[in-house]
């Protein structure tokens, strides 16, 4: 089954192109452009992965990462940050908010999605756990 990835991104342009890209991936993405929904369609869609914007009008990334970190049952899920910013004190607020990894805006395709494929294989898979009993 296809790993699922939610995205959140209120930029139209950017939200087709990280769920194009990810779905020419063989990935199933689920697009959010509203930060306010953002962690209860989490608990709908129960992702693989999430892609989250920082800079979204309402509530920012920042603060949806430590909502989704707080929530025992989201916790697990990986979290990728995409910002504009560059700067250290940035990349070091988004780590310790509790974001596994970060990419920078304007998007490398190639950084993008090797650094999805590489959070997608650290999150557990049912398939095993069940298979491990
Ligand atoms: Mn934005």
């Amino acid at each position: 089954m296809a790993k699922k990835v939610l995205v959140v991104e209120d930029n139209e342009l950017n939200l087709k192109l990280f769920c194009d890209l990810l779905r020419a991936h063989e990935y199933a993405a689920e697009p959010v452009r509203d930060g306010r929904e953002a962690v209860e369609r989490a608990r709908d869609f129960m992702p693989d992965l999430i892609v989250m914007d920082i800079q979204l009008p309402h509530v920012s990334g920042f603060e949806l990462i430590g909502q989704l970190k707080a929530d025992p049952a989201l916790q697990a899920i990986p979290i990728m940050a995409v910002t504009a910013y560059a700067g250290r004190e940035d990349e070091e607020r988004i780590r310790a908010v509790g974001a596994d990894a970060y990419v920078s805006k304007p998007i490398s395709l190639l950084r993008f999605v090797d650094a999805v494929a590489g959070l997608v294989q650290k999150s557990p898979d049912p398939a095993d756990e069940a298979a491990q009993g």
